[in-house]
């Protein structure tokens, strides 16, 4: 059946407006109380309350993670995620808006609920509480425990500075590298000496011309977390921590063998040995799906954002990705306000309070709605979003 968009999007967007209050207290109660990841304990029960004070049935613990849930109406296929997004920053709260990003999932999913109902559509909508996005990699562990079976496309919004559809993101994989060496007195037995620092300063300058032949998609960045002790003791550990990214897979597994080639070369010259740890699971890069980027950016623009296509792709990384490289999907980004304002900062977070995010995000909620609803009882629609995945 062919789906009237711009009358599904009025319906939806009325729903959401007729629960604003809802949604406000949601946000602000979420942004009241971050959470860091795998700790989003009151972040997880608060929507789960929602949820059954809206007469939903969520299932929380779920797919091995104690802090994540899911919600999920109707059965067979086809069958449409949504995820939410509630774990914050250290030091800076919500300063990547996740509060938004819960409370359009939800907002989103009681809206689709609804139109599914009265439109008598079949299929399965879900709503998946994702939790460790900003480091742990929930939606990678859920995934490993078949969170995504069954589902045949998935969905989540974020909000940023400004309007955008979904422009990729890379594979991240990380790493914490440790030199052992051998400690000696600086300046009275230096010979006796093997300097863990020494092969971490030659591993930093290594990558630093290795950059310069690496494609302009990727990007490599360390810090170092311990560098010695003191002057006059040869250091005998040094650690870094690193990330490789790649906006194409195939780069990510040939920088990370260079990586390890780099890591022995500064082993040889220093007679230093290199301990490798992967920190945190990997995560791959995002697929973004054309069709529903295009409804996407369709909807924003019909509800009086202003969406825009940024000048080039994403670089940053989400767990996301791996949904999307499972089944078609998009992340695509809202404004929490009308200037440049920089990810992952205080200004993020204080912007992620504003009535402007707010609005913005349910505007964003009702767009994710009606393409979750066209995705059920549309089938021009999903086999348009289902060719554009297998292409
Ligand atoms: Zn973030
Ligand atoms: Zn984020």
């Amino acid at each position: 059946m062919a789906m009237n968009w711009q009358a599904l999007l009025s319906e939806a967007k009325g729903l959401i407006d007729a629960e604003r209050g809802r949604w406000q207290a949601l946000s602000k109660d979420i942004w009241e109380h971050p959470e860091l990841a795998y700790e989003e304990r009151y972040a997880c029960k608060r929507q789960v309350d929602e949820l059954r004070s809206l007469g939903f049935d969520p299932e929380t613990p779920t797919a091995g993670v104690e802090t994540a849930f899911r919600a999920d109406v109707g059965s067979s296929n086809p069958a449409f995620a949504i995820a939410s997004e509630y774990d914050a920053l250290e030091g800076i709260g919500h300063g990547c808006g996740h509060n938004l990003i819960c409370t359009a999932a939800l907002a989103a999913f009681h809206a689709a609920v609804k139109l599914q109902d009265k439109y008598g559509l079949k299929g399965r909508l879900a709503l998946l509480g994702t939790p460790a996005e900003e480091s742990g990699g929930g939606k990678v562990v859920m995934l490993e425990h078949g969170c995504l079976d069954g589902i045949d496309a998935a969905m989540m919004v974020h909000p940023s500075w400004r309007t955008t559809p979904d422009t990729g993101s890379t594979a991240v994989r990380r790493f914490d590298v440790t030199f052992h060496g051998k400690a000696a007195h600086a300046a009275g037995s230096p010979e006796l000496g093997l300097n863990a620092l020494d092969a971490m300063l030659l591993l930093f300058t290594a990558i630093n011309a290795w950059r310069q032949q690496l494609p302009e998609f990727t990007r490599v960045h360390g810090v170092i977390l311990e560098g010695g002790v003191r002057p006059n003791i040869i250091p005998d550990r040094s650690r870094a921590r690193f990330y490789l990214r790649s906006a194409q897979e195939d780069w990510a597994e040939k920088m990370e063998a260079r990586f390890w080639d780099i890591i022995r070369g500064a082993e040889l010259m220093t007679g230093c040995t290199a301990e490798v740890q992967p920190y945190h699971r990997p995560y791959m890069s995002r697929k973004p799906n054309a069709i529903m980027n295009s409804a996407y950016v369709e909807s924003m623009k019909a509800l009086g954002a202003n969406p825009v296509l940024p000048p080039r792709p994403g670089r940053g990384s989400s767990d996301f990705g791996n949904f999307s490289q499972v089944v078609p999907g998009i992340h695509p980004y809202f404004a929490v306000g009308d200037h440049e304002i920089p990810g992952h900062s205080l200004e993020m977070a204080e912007a992620s309070a504003s009535d402007y995010a707010l609005d913005s995000a349910l505007r964003a909620a009702a767009a994710m709605a009606v393409i979750a609803v066209r995705y059920l009882g549309d089938d021009d629609f999903r086999n348009q979003i289902n060719e554009d995945f297998r292409k």
